[in-house]
């Protein structure tokens, strides 16, 4: 895709800090972290979310989850982590290029606040 800047990144064509690169995924740190650590992993395959995924995906969506936690250790996250996909406008996605957050360190308060 032309004009999107996830794929921009996975081209090497926008410079980004690389977390990890194997020919189908790429993860690398947010730009504008929420957390101590704060990386994306992302398909370079580009796939607008999940929604646009299907069956023919589920071998790299699984590749993509069960790296989450090796990356998240070798990133010094030893006690946890949150892996947070973001899906379309009514989940607050802004890069429509699918990705998992993997956020951790410092304090991580509950995903959602009861009052
Ligand atoms: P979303 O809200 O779509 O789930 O998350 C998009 C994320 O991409 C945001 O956390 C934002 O900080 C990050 N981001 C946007 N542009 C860039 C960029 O050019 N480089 C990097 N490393 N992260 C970006
Ligand atoms: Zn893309």
């Amino acid at each position: 895709m032309d004009n999107c800047i996830f794929c921009k990144i996975a081209r090497g064509e926008i410079p980004c800090r690389k977390v990890y690169e194997d020919s189908e995924v790429l993860a690398f740190h947010d730009i504008n972290p929420v957390a101590p650590v704060h990386f994306m992993m992302i398909p370079k395959l580009h796939l607008a979310s999940l929604v646009e995924a299907g069956e023919a995906h589920t071998a790299l969506l699984g590749k993509m989850l069960l790296l989450a936690p090796r990356l998240a250790k070798e990133q010094g996250l030893e006690n946890g982590f949150r892996a947070v996909i973001n899906t379309g406008k009514g989940g607050g996605q802004e890069v429509f290029h699918l990705h998992i957050h993997v956020i951790g360190g410092g304090n991580i308060p509950p995903m959602v606040r009861r009052s």
